[in-house]
């Protein structure tokens, strides 16, 4: 295998990045990035989470459920599960990332701690609506904004405009630390609960500090053209040929979250690579436009754009997220792509109940839940990653493949020849 392109166009590391010293204030860089006021770093997504989870329950004891959307990462199901509250499920729009507002209406309640918009893939959803109805109720708004670390609204970040948001800088998202998370809150009395919650609950650790040291290191090094075949894409075709689709996806969690701080060293390095970071996204995104014109026109594709219900919505463009039109064009897509070395792949393989490991994580009543936009949207989707590593034949050769997928078989089957011997009597006509 000669070339090998990642799922998503994460932010390599220089020598230069890894150099002992200089600035370990990371949050007050994310925070000048962002234009916040202040950024919380977190050793991970998840653990930003759940520090802003535990915040809110210190402020409304009696609320203990969490609405997300049905089909994102399960680990934001371990995170509402390790801090001893009920996750609500909501379907989404029909074919989009934004929630389905008639779902979350009733979802919202007395009980409603936080609901979670989901800026899956740097798409920027509804928030609007979403904290109308949230507020209406009482309940505290976090956008998951994991993977969409630069993505704006109207100039301003995501999630500045709602109560609490977080970020991932783990591996495939971008900027990273190998593991890390930012939290952003609107309110200084939010902002106070939450270094409150992480004061409180997240240790030191030298031991997670340290692993995580090594495994940065080993990604500097392996996050290259040259290593990617061994080091994403071996494992990659070793899942998927042992049909294991949740390990191909990397949606196979531990459901132990480690919490500690992220040390000096790491914060540095995540000072000096995010100083690249604006320049990055202006890539990719120069990068989108055309490949994003190229899908556009095929036919019976869907593109994910950014929601329509936000006004000057401006998504960063780590990995495009089409739908086919149906499952059996989207299972013919990925027979042909995913383990390619083309950086197709899935975003997550199922909705959340649909994974046997994840589905004790729902609430009972959402566990044989609908969802129909949701698994619909589960089972026609695919990712493709808008690496720089991804050169314009291997882009080619994912939409020549897309469109044989999307327009069906091109010669429809032969009609069966008509049977010499009558077959079974046609079921009678109901009605
Ligand atoms: C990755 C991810 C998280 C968790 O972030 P980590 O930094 O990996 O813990 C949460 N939500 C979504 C949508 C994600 O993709």
């Amino acid at each position: 295998m000669a070339r090998e392109a990642p799922p998503t166009a994460g932010l390599p590391l220089g020598m230069a990045d890894l150099l002992p010293g200089g600035d370990a204030d990371l949050g007050g860089a994310l925070a000048r990035f962002l234009a916040v006021p202040t950024v919380q770093v977190e050793c991970s997504g998840t653990a930003a989470l759940m520090v802003a989870l535990t915040a809110l329950r210190s402020l409304a004891p009696e609320r203990d459920e969490v609405v997300a959307p049905a089909y994102t990462c399960p680990l934001v199901a371990l995170a509402v599960a390790h801090c001893g509250l009920r996750l609500r499920l909501c379907d989404l729009a029909p074919d989009s990332l934004d929630l389905d507002l008639p779902d979350l209406a009733p979802l919202c309640g007395h009980r409603t701690l936080a609901v979670l918009p989901t800026h899956l893939a740097g798409r920027v959803v509804d928030t609007g609506n979403v904290r109308s109805l949230a507020r209406a109720a009482g309940a505290w708004v976090i956008e998951d904004a994991a993977q969409a670390l630069g993505a704006r609204t109207a100039g301003a970040s995501v999630g500045s405009g709602s109560d609490l948001a977080f970020f991932s800088l783990a591996v495939g998202k971008g900027l990273t630390l190998f593991e890390g998370g930012a939290l952003i809150a609107a309110n200084p009395l939010l902002r106070a609960a939450c270094a409150r919650a992480s004061r409180n609950n997240v240790p030191r650790h030298a031991f997670w500090e340290l692993r995580r040291c090594a495994e940065l290191l080993a990604y500097a090094a392996l996050y290259r053209p040259s290593a990617l075949p061994w080091a994403y894409g071996a494992p990659l075709r070793r899942a998927l040929a042992r049909g294991d689709r949740v390990g191909a996806a990397g949606d196979d969690f531990s459901a132990r979250i480690p919490l500690h701080r992220v040390g000096r060293w790491r914060q540095s390095v995540g000072v000096r690579a995010l100083a690249r970071l604006p320049d990055w996204l202006a890539a990719g995104q120069a990068r989108a436009a055309p490949r994003l014109a190229r899908l556009r026109r095929i036919p019976g594709l869907t593109v994910l754009d950014d929601s329509p219900a936000v006004d000057g919505a401006e998504g960063t463009w780590p990995s495009f997220l089409v739908l086919l039109p149906d499952a059996a064009a989207r299972e013919t897509a990925l027979a042909a792509l995913w383990g390619a070395g083309l950086g197709v792949s899935l975003p997550f393989v199922h909705v959340l109940p649909d994974y046997p490991r994840y589905a004790d994580l729902v609430a009972v009543e959402d566990r044989s839940a609908e969802l129909p936009h949701a698994r619909s949207f589960a089972a026609r989707v695919l990712s493709i990653g808008n690496s720089p590593w991804l050169d314009d034949a291997g882009f080619a050769q994912i939409c020549g493949l897309l469109e044989r997928a999307a327009c069906g078989p091109r010669n429809p089957p032969l009609k069966p020849p008509i049977s010499p011997t009558p077959g079974p009597a046609a079921p009678a006509a109901r009605g």
